[in-house]
């Protein structure tokens, strides 16, 4: 066993529906404006430009429930997101062997210091202090794709308090999960453990200490989160 200078950390994880025994978690890849209505709303345009990626830290996900409203922000915004988790990897991969990493999909949410993100688009700086902050990454119990009905179709929401703010259909991706999986691994290898942030659809908006985020994807489960 390897010596370490002091003890390794923690192995981030996350539930799996139906067994105590945990999915390790290695990377999280997450895509940016993937549905053309946030495009849209977030002042761009959709058109099917090649995708692009930012990466959150594998321990800034956690299992749903409370989440601290995170500091040095005063625009903390949800995303609901399809997540894939894959299970095996590779480089260069076609979309079919893509399709054949996925190891199961949850829904997560995708919490953004909106404010702090506009700063760093608008100076060419890197995104990740509006992204990579500590539990930056509620995500609910992952469901093996056996059990999974669709990766192709399904509607994708977000209740606020009870208020719909975020209702779309994952089948509006404008990059497929296949051609997603494809497309990161022409840049690196993808592996086991790796998790993919797929996107949000429009509605993002503002939450606040107190709120209850509730979303869900259909077939595939629902994440409940109270920002503290
Ligand atoms: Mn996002």
């Amino acid at each position: 066993m390897t010596d370490f200078v002091f003890p390794s950390p923690p192995q981030a994880s996350l539930a799996v529906v139906g067994t105590h025994a945990r999915f390790p978690i290695r990377r999280v890849f997450c895509v940016g404006r993937n549905y053309a209505a946030h495009a849209r709303e977030m002042g761009k345009d959709p058109d099917r430009e090649p995708p692009f990626f930012f990466m959150k830290p594998a321990d800034a996900v956690c299992d749903a429930g409370m989440v601290p409203y995170p500091p040095q922000t005063s625009d903390l915004h949800h995303e609901i997101e399809l997540v894939l988790a894959l299970g095996s990897g590779g480089s260069n991969l076609s979309e079919k062997e893509a399709l054949a990493c996925i190891w199961g999909a949850g829904v997560g949410i995708d919490l953004t210091r909106r404010d702090l993100q506009a700063q760093a688009k608008k100076m060419g700086r890197p995104w990740e202090w509006g992204k990579a902050f500590d539990m930056s990454a509620p995500i609910g119990p992952l469901v093996p794709l056996a059990q999974v009905p669709s990766l192709q179709t399904g509607r994708i929401w977000l209740q606020a308090n009870g208020a719909m703010r975020q209702s779309a259909d994952i089948s509006d991706l404008i990059w497929s999960v296949a051609e997603i999986i494809s497309v990161l691994s022409q840049s690196m290898a993808v592996s086991a453990g790796d998790l993919v942030m797929t996107g949000t659809p429009a509605g993002v908006a503002a939450c606040h200490p107190g709120d209850v985020l509730r979303g869900g994807v259909d077939g595939i489960g629902e994440i409940e989160v109270k920002i503290t």
